[in-house]
Parts: structure tokens; sequence; C-alpha cells
């Protein structure tokens, strides 16, 4: 009973509407509650990581909320926060810029920026407020996420210390940062990162102004729920224990974890084929991307126009998306109930992060829909 309970508000309207396109049914009570849980928990200032969801009603909640600093990578970002918090605080954490795009952070007042270079520095230096917030990007082999962000972007330690002399010797606030990689479960990844930062600090012989621990939380994919409060403490618990007294503030920038379980997705079943290939109205190419890279979640339901749950025993069916290219396909087979049929919806849920910003117009098809609703 609780279950349809739950459910009520987007079945509703699916059985009102039948929507023939993809939909994210977005709640903004979840964000709030997600937002408070990082504002009472996290030990430091939280910030938001546009990329995982850029959405207008994201950010417009996020502010509600009273979240005043986002993590933007691009002036695109920075414009879809300032449209909505005309002083919201920019952290620009993307470490590799052009001139014209550091241009338009300084136009904007952006003051905190991350740097994995000399190179990267000398770009900003003349070119942003000589008292800004340079957070120096470390970066270190950590497993515990879904994929490793350190390939890209970041210095060792060595190289970061040297950095971190620099930054400081040229008379900006001096900072450290890292992201421990996405969908990372683990407390100790963050806890070896701290305890290097602080070498690294150490090393620099300067004290930092701020560590910023990263975005990375995991959501709820498989499984149980991940209880992020085990990773708030444990950050805390290691911050003092590497830095006693020279303990720096601490910034997060969560994308993931911060949106994810707002949204749950709505797709429909286009046609099923004799093998029992399904193909759905969105894929790869949609707001599915991510499952090639992270996993396919199992929260996912079937529902029969009518709005009853198919509750058939599950069968292992190769997911196919609606455009004409064969990559258009998910990567392992998903298993869906045995009675699906032609025209049913399929409700996945936590898919609020990296669905509609990753979510391409390729062959006319793609995410575009999103409808409020009281609860998911
Ligand atoms: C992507 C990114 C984030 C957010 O990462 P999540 O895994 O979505 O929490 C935070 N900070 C930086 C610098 C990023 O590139």
């Amino acid at each position: 009973m609780q279950r349809a309970e739950t459910w009520s508000d987007p079945i509703a309207h699916i059985v009102r509407t039948a929507p023939d396109a993809p939909v994210l049914y977005f709640a903004p009570d979840r964000l709030h509650a997600t937002a408070r849980a990082f504002q009472a928990g996290f030990p430091g200032l939280v910030t938001y990581a546009v990329k995982a969801n850029p959405g207008e009603e994201v950010l417009a909640n996020l502010v509600a909320a009273g979240l005043g600093a986002f993590d933007v990578a691009s002036p695109e970002e920075m414009r879809a926060v300032r449209a909505l918090c005309p002083d919201a605080v920019l952290h620009y954490h993307n470490p590799v810029r052009s001139p014209a795009e550091i241009a338009v952070a300084a136009t904007m007042g952006v003051r905190a920026y991350s740097v994995d270079c000399v190179r990267e520095l000398d770009k900003l230096s003349g070119r942003v407020a000589r008292d800004a917030e340079m957070s120096v990007r470390l970066a270190l082999p950590v497993r515990g996420a879904a994929y490793d962000f350190g390939s890209k972007f970041g210095l060792g330690p060595d190289g970061a210390a040297a950095l971190l002399r620099e930054v400081s010797a040229r008379g900006y606030v001096s900072s450290l940062t890292f992201h421990p990689g996405t969908q990372c479960a683990d407390p100790a990844a963050w806890g070896v990162y701290i305890g290097v930062a602080a070498e690294v600090a150490q090393a620099a012989g300067v004290r930092l102004h701020r560590l910023n621990v990263g975005g990375g939380f995991a959501s709820h994919r498989t499984g149980r729920a991940p209880d992020l409060t085990p990773i708030f403490t444990h950050i805390g618990t290691q911050v003092t224990r590497h830095f006693g007294a020279q303990a720096p503030a601490l910034v997060c920038e969560p994308g993931r974890a911060m949106v994810a379980e707002a949204f749950t997705l709505g797709l429909r079943v286009k046609a099923i084929r004799a093998g029992g290939a399904v193909f759905l109205n969105d894929g790869v190419y949609g707001s599915l991307t991510e499952i090639r890279d992270i996993g396919a979640p199992d929260r996912v339901r079937v529902i029969a126009p009518d709005g009853t749950e198919r509750r058939g025993a599950p069968v292992a069916r190769v997911v196919f998306g609606p455009t004409c290219d064969s990559i258009d396909r998910l990567p392992e087979p998903l298993p869906l109930p045995g009675d699906m049929t032609e025209g049913d919806h399929v409700l996945i849920a936590g898919m609020g992060a990296y669905t509609r910003s990753l979510s391409t117009g390729f062959n006319g098809y793609g995410l575009r829909d999103v409808v409020t609703v009281a609860q998911l």
C-alpha cells in the first residue's frame, strides 16, 4: 500500500497524459530534503556542481533551500546561475579555460578558480582579481568511485606542493581541491586525499585557506541507498586528525548526490521484437547515456497504460533506444517484467543527475520535458 501511495503522482500524470516522449518527473521537496541533509551534515560550505543538472527549477529550488555558492565549469553555467541568483558565489573549478572564458568570469566577479599547472595560473594572472582564491587540484590514484577523475586533471603531491607555493608567492588566497571520482561510496577515498592534502600543504609551507573535497558522493543506483553521514563524519575527523590546529575551512561540490533522487525518469516502450528485445523512446544519446559508464540502475518499474504495475517475472531484455544508430543500445540486458507490452511506461527512480545534461537531440529524439510533481 505504502508503495502505491508513494508513486501516485507520476502515475496519475502518466494515465492522464500518456506522454509519448521521455519525461523527467521532479519532486522539489526531495531536492530540498537533500539540500538540507548536505547543509546539516557536511562540516563546511556546500556548493552545487551545476553540470549534474543545470535545470532552472533545480537551481531555483537550491537557491530557495539556502544554497548560495555553485561550482561552474563554463560561462554558460555562470549565466544560468546568475540569472536566478544575481549574487550567487561562483567557483570556476574547470582547470582548463580559454582567455575569453576567463574574461567572462572576471566580468561576472568570479573570485575562486582551480589550477593544475603553472600555464593555467599564468593565464589567470592579470585577468582576475589579484586576491582571488586559487585552489590547486590534487590527483591521486584512489579507488572507490565509478570512474577515475584524476586521469584528466590534477597534480600528484610533489607537483601540487610546488604549484601551491607558486600560488602563495603570487599573493593569491591559497587552497587545495580534489575530486575522488564520481559515484564514490567509500569514505576512505576522501580520507586518503585529506591526509595527502595535509602533507602537500606542509611540504609547500603554506597554510591552506580552504580545502575543497569535491563532489563524487554516490547516489542510490542499485542495492541499498548510500548513507552520506559516515562520509561527512569521516571527512570531519580526518581533517582534524591531519591538520589539527591548522585545519582549513571545508567546501564540497556535490552534483550527482544532490539531484539524483529528486527526479524519476519516465520512458515508453515503442516496440517489443519477437526475440524479446525492447525499443524504448530514449537511449544512450538521450537520458540513458551514463549507463554505459556507470551501469544500469535497478529501481525500474513498468506501468501499463491504465496505471497498474506490471508484476511478471523479470526477463533480461536487450534494450535499444529510438534512433537509427546501432550503437543506441544499452551495454547489458536489463531485467524487465515478462508481461510488459508495447505502450507501457517505464519509470526509473533516482535519475536526476547526468540525464538531461547529457541528452542530445540526435535524430530528433532526446529528453526535453520536466514535470513537477508533489511526490515521487
Ligand atoms: C563533476 C564535478 C563535480 C560533481 O561531481 P559529482 O560526482 O556529480 O558529485 C564536482 N566538482 C568538479 C570539479 C567536477 O568536475
